[in-house]
């Protein structure tokens, strides 16, 4: 160390276990600045954090493709997309994995249907775990199947849901299942909040999620798709992004 360096912590000191690190240890490499983002209100979507993945900016779904094949169809209005009901589901060209993922959301204004049938849409983690979309506003249906349900899994632990027609925001940390070949080595961990609300703290997935059936892990490549489900409904996204969860000292 150059003597004209300032001295950042201690180096007499034990060192951390599993790490290379000593307690307090100065020359551990310092986290990267991150510029934080901007809340979102009812009229406007906030910015992202400096180091955000932007998969929809509300002006283009050249990011986008249809899961039928070919390009994305839903409709782009007033800075979000809209389900075009019949036109199936959509998926981001980026594949990643384990992440920081935030969303909004809006159920149509003018409601119509009762239990599923009511505003229903997805979030599908890497195209194969949904976390429900669903106007469940005065909207009782099957407690796994709920707003914010990690489908057929786990109900959320409350209801937090806003009014049909608002925006509403999903803050998701996702960390993928890791596989050996056909072994699943890890499972995969959720932690979702909705409004601000946790709904689910790192609840470990039993699976693929899935409709009337017991589910299972099916071996997938470490990175996948953020799919977006049409259900019918024209349910609303705006303001979506993630940022890459990485290790401590990873940078
Ligand atoms: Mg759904």
């Amino acid at each position: 160390m150059a003597p004209e360096q300032k001295k950042l912590g201690y180096d007499d000191t034990p060192i951390l276990p599993g790490t290379k690190w000593h307690v307090h240890d100065g020359n551990r490499p310092q986290p990267p600045v991150v510029t934080p983002g901007t809340a979102s209100t009812q009229c406007k979507p906030g910015a992202a954090p400096s180091d955000a993945v932007i998969l929809f900016d509300g002006t283009s779904l050249d990011g986008w493709v249809s899961k039928k094949g070919g390009p994305a169809q839903w409709k782009i209005e007033n800075g979000y997309m809209e389900v075009v009901p019949g036109t199936g589901n959509i998926q981001t060209k980026e594949h990643f994995g384990s992440c920081q993922l935030h969303l909004e959301w809006a159920a149509p204004m003018i409601v119509k249907g009762e239990g599923q049938g009511r505003g229903n849409s997805g979030v599908f983690l890497m195209g194969l775990y949904e976390i429900q979309v669903l106007d469940c506003y005065n909207n009782p249906t099957y407690p796994d199947g709920t707003t914010g349900a990690i489908y057929g899994q786990f109900p959320p632990l409350v209801n937090a849901c806003r009014k049909p027609g608002e925006w509403q925001e999903y803050d998701i940390i996702w960390e993928a299942p890791c596989f050996d070949g056909d072994k699943l080595v890890r499972p995969a961990f959720v932690t979702v909040l909705l409004n601000g609300v946790v709904l689910h703290h790192k609840v470990e997935l039993r699976g693929v999620t899935s409709h009337r059936v017991l589910t299972e892990y099916i071996p997938h490549p470490p990175v996948g798709p953020l799919e977006l489900q049409d259900h019918g409904d024209p349910v609303r996204f705006r303001n979506i992004w993630y940022r890459q969860l990485k290790g401590y000292d990873e940078g």
